[in-house]
């Protein structure tokens, strides 16, 4: 059997460190995907920094993978060797439970998550259940389609949550940020991009993308949002995107975790304003914007490090010093 290469996280809050394994054989329903990308995103971060719990241990983080199939299990149709693939965060999930029953799998009582509690893509070569993988066509650079597995579909599913608004806020501009604010150009929709505070190359970026204005998160935009989608982990942005949104308006958080949000006058939340969060993703969200958004002509802006390099990834993650979305290509 060949040798394949991951990061693992042995310790939550201790750096990834490279091992060498097997490859393992495709358990019945599984493929075996040689990695060509994997995305770094910030639940990694949450998984590393041990903010989300009871990780499997060791972990090798990753929830972007883009790959070829290198090997299908028994009992899996509609792949075939060498085609290519992505595996979004959702891994598994248990098709019996009340939610999984409603349409509503992604908040599934026994689901499995890529790169949380199955091994996901810092790596060469990762396994997944076959039907929890989506066909990617041959268009478009690995790399650069690797964030629609997380960054993308996590924005697709917080729009729908958001409704059919016209004016939207983006609040941390982000990998997620800087695809969404391309499917809403291409939509005919406004964008206003929120940022750190004087961040201003993560503005001009926001408005080299079609955003309509970009300011700082405590501004007040020129004209009220419809909706706001909160991408970074930043509990005060809440109270801040409830003043931005107008009657009626809905703030939606779209990460999986977020600092303490702080007490908040009741008179910002009033008028019928609505605060949510989204958790998880669909495959029928992951069927809609993989078909969406070559369409609407989506383009990431990736910064790439070599496989070894998964830390100083994080790392640039972590502080920001990241414009689009970190890949890495082993
Ligand atoms: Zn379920
Ligand atoms: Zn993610």
């Amino acid at each position: 059997m060949t040798a394949m290469r991951a990061m693992v996280l042995e310790r939550p809050r201790t750096p990834l460190v490279l091992r060498e394994r097997s490859v393992p054989a495709p358990g019945a329903g599984e493929l075996v995907i040689a990695v060509s990308a994997c995305g770094v995103c910030r639940t990694d971060l949450h998984v590393v920094d041990g903010e989300l719990e009871h990780p499997k241990l060791p972990i090798v983080p990753g929830h972007e993978i883009v790959g070829r199939v290198a090997a299908v299990g028994q009992g899996v149709s509609g792949f075939t060797v060498g085609e290519r693939v992505g595996v979004p965060w959702l891994g598994a999930t248990c098709g019996v439970c009340p939610y999984c029953r409603e349409g509503a799998e992604n908040l599934c009582d026994a689901p499995v998550f890529t790169g949380y509690t199955r091994d996901g893509g810092f790596a060469t070569h990762a396994v997944a259940d076959a039907r929890y993988c989506f066909p990617l066509g041959e268009d478009g650079d690995d790399a650069e389609i690797a964030p629609w597995l997380c960054a993308g579909l996590i924005g697709w599913r917080s729009l729908r949550l958001a409704g059919e608004s016209e004016t939207i806020g983006l609040y941390g501009f982000g990998a997620a940020a800087h695809i969404l604010a391309q499917v809403l150009r291409w939509q005919g929709r406004r964008v206003m991009a929120f940022t750190r505070t004087g961040d201003t190359r993560a503005q001009d970026f926001a408005r080299s993308l079609g955003a309509d204005w970009a300011g700082d998160s405590d501004d007040i935009p020129p004209e009220p949002l419809d909706a706001a989608i909160i991408f970074a982990p930043v509990g005060a942005l809440v109270p801040a995107a409830l003043k931005a949104v107008r009657k009626g308006g809905r703030v939606v958080c779209g990460g999986i975790h977020m600092s303490d949000i702080p007490s908040f006058p009741y008179s910002i939340l009033w008028e019928e304003r609505q605060l949510r969060s989204v958790a998880n993703l669909t495959r029928e969200d992951a069927r809609e914007f993989l078909a969406l958004a070559p369409k609407a002509g989506v383009q990431c802006a990736v910064t790439r490090y070599p496989l070894a390099k998964a830390n100083e990834a994080l790392a640039d993650l972590r502080h920001g010093r990241l414009e689009g979305a970190a890949v890495l290509v082993p």
